[in-house]
Order: structure tokens, then sequence, then C-alpha cells
């Protein structure tokens, strides 16, 4: 099965340090930083790097201040083989 790797943008002017997001993280991927925004809130900081791309923090974030990306790797599947008649060469073929 392809494996989804995820990544998050935040956007830490937006973040009003609710922690709706951390609580919403089933990775624990996030954090409250230790510094204020400009506007005085302690924004989220992603601590890990082992997003999925679930969009769970996104999806509760009141401000919109998260953006997820997601990235499936797609793995080679081999799909044929073709060997000569003398078997000395293969010929594969991957998706
Ligand atoms: S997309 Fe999912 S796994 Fe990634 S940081 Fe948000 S809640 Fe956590
Ligand atoms: S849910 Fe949104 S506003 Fe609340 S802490 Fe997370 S990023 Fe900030």
């Amino acid at each position: 099965m392809a494996k989804v790797k995820g990544d998050i943008i935040i956007d830490i002017e937006k973040c009003k340090g609710c922690e709706l997001c951390t609580d919403a993280c089933p990775q624990d991927s996030l954090e409250t930083a230790k510094q204020v925004n400009s506007k005085g809130y302690l924004y989220i900081v992603k601590i890990e790097d082992n997003c999925t791309g679930c969009t769970n923090c996104a999806l509760v974030c009141p401000e919109g201040a998260i953006t997820v990306y997601r990235k499936v790797n797609n793995q080679k599947k081999e799909i044929a083989k073709f060997k000569n008649i003398t078997n000395d060469i293969t010929l594969t073929v991957n998706e």
C-alpha cells in the first residue's frame, strides 16, 4: 500500500494559541511555542516530522491558520517480467 506523508504550514500570525490543533493531532506533531506572535499569542509549531496529512489540525483550526500538504510515495510495483530464450537477460517492467 502506498505510504502517505504529510506536511503542514502554520501561519503563525493567524494563530491564537487555542491548542485545538494540538489536541486533534493523532501524531502529536504539534506543540505550543515559547514565543508569542506579533499579536501576543503563543503560536503553534511543528515538533515532529511524522505528519500523515490527515487534515485534523486544519479542520479544527478556527483561524484557518494551517495548510496541509500530502505526498503519496509511489512505490514501484513490478507488473511484468520477460526473459530471453537463453535465460540470461531479464527485462522487468515497473508501474
Ligand atoms: S495533518 Fe494530521 S498528522 Fe499532520 S499535523 Fe495535522 S493533525 Fe497532525
Ligand atoms: S487551532 Fe489554529 S489558532 Fe488554535 S492553536 Fe492551532 S493553529 Fe493556532
